[in-house]
């Protein structure tokens, strides 16, 4: 199949693209009423959906000439991706694997090597696939996205970012210029589980845990991040009911809060109740290896 036809802008300036995506949001007098314009990132999702004519935006503005959004920026309070960071290059950045983990364990179950060589953390999450790995990650971590428009910025939290199924706040005339993970303090592990029909496809249900412990080894915080359960990531809070799991080592029983908490959807895929199954089975062992890793950290 071929995509259907649409204006191709090249934009070489961020100041240029956020015109032109104003210019197909209407905003400077044109492009109304039309079937609006997208931004082109890695293409890995937008081309796809073009070529099976399940999308047919009038205009695409592609972004990949633009200087200095081919950013990986490590600090000590988090790892902030521009808009062109691909996955694959993210994966290998020693430094944002050092300050949270999470991300490269969740990029290694994000489609093949291939699509990851083109495909862009920040346009997974602008994607806002309820089945894909990152926003799970961004949701469970409190990150952010910043927007740009020709209105200005604003940073929105990941808890307000995902909006539903393929859909994020993004306002038409935004640009998600880059995303910012908070690194993982103290005695915090963390890890990525999901079940899929074949590595590389999209998860039946996948999810992104973190705890953290104090010196004395209790846990004072752990959470559980899930795709593939709903329309947007799900984000639940377990740190009360893994307060004792360190010491007992009564993980099921952490397990079983999380399940009763999760409402699961049916699809041709899987029945709601396999999924809630599958999802204590992945919390579990998500927080068995979060808490490993938690404890490595202290020796
Ligand atoms: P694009 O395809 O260029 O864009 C996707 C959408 O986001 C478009 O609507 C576009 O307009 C918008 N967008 C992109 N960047 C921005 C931006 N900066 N600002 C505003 N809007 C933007 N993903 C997973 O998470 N898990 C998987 O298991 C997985 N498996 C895959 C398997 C196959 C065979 C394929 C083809 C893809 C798979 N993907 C998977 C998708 C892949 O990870 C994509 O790369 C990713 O979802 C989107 O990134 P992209 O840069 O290619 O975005």
């Amino acid at each position: 199949m071929k995509p259907p036809p649409f204006d191709l802008h090249m934009p070489r300036t961020l100041d240029e693209a956020l015109h032109a995506l104003a210019g197909g949001a209407g905003l400077n007098g044109d492009g109304e009423g039309d079937g609006g314009t997208k931004v082109l990132a890695g293409g890995q999702s937008l081309i796809p959906l073009l070529n099976m004519r399940l999308a047919a935006p009038a205009r695409l503005v592609d972004i990949n000439g633009l200087a200095g959004l081919d950013t990986v920026e490590t600090t000590d309070d988090g790892v902030r991706i521009g808009a062109l960071a691909r996955h694959a290059r993210v994966e290998r950045d020693r430094d944002a694997a050092a300050v949270q983990p999470l991300i490269r364990q969740a990029l290694r179950h994000v489609a093949h090597p291939v699509i990851r060589n083109r495909g862009t953390v920040v346009g997974s999450l602008a994607h806002a696939d309820p089945a894909a790995e990152l926003p799970a990650v961004l949701a469970v971590l409190g990150g952010t996205v910043e927007a740009a428009s020709t209105r200005g910025r604003r940073t929105v939290p990941a808890a307000d970012f995902f909006a539903g199924p393929l859909e994020s706040c993004l306002r038409p005339d935004e640009l998600a210029v880059s995303a910012f993970f908070p690194a993982a303090s103290g005695l915090t592990g963390t890890a990525f589980a999901e079940t899929a029909r074949r590595h590389g496809d999209y998860a039946l249900v996948g999810v992104a845990a973190t705890v953290t412990l104090d010196d004395d080894l209790r846990v004072t915080a752990a959470r559980a991040g899930y795709l593939s359960v709903a329309a947007t990531p799900q984000v639940i809070d377990l740190t009360e009911a893994a307060a004792s799991a360190v010491r007992t080592d009564d993980w099921p029983a952490v397990a079983a809060y999380a399940r009763e908490r999760l409402d699961p959807d049916a699809d041709i895929h899987a029945s709601a109740e396999y999924r809630r199954h599958l999802a204590g089975i992945l919390t579990e062992r998500a927080l068995r290896a979060a808490t490993s890793e938690a404890l490595r950290r202290e020796h």
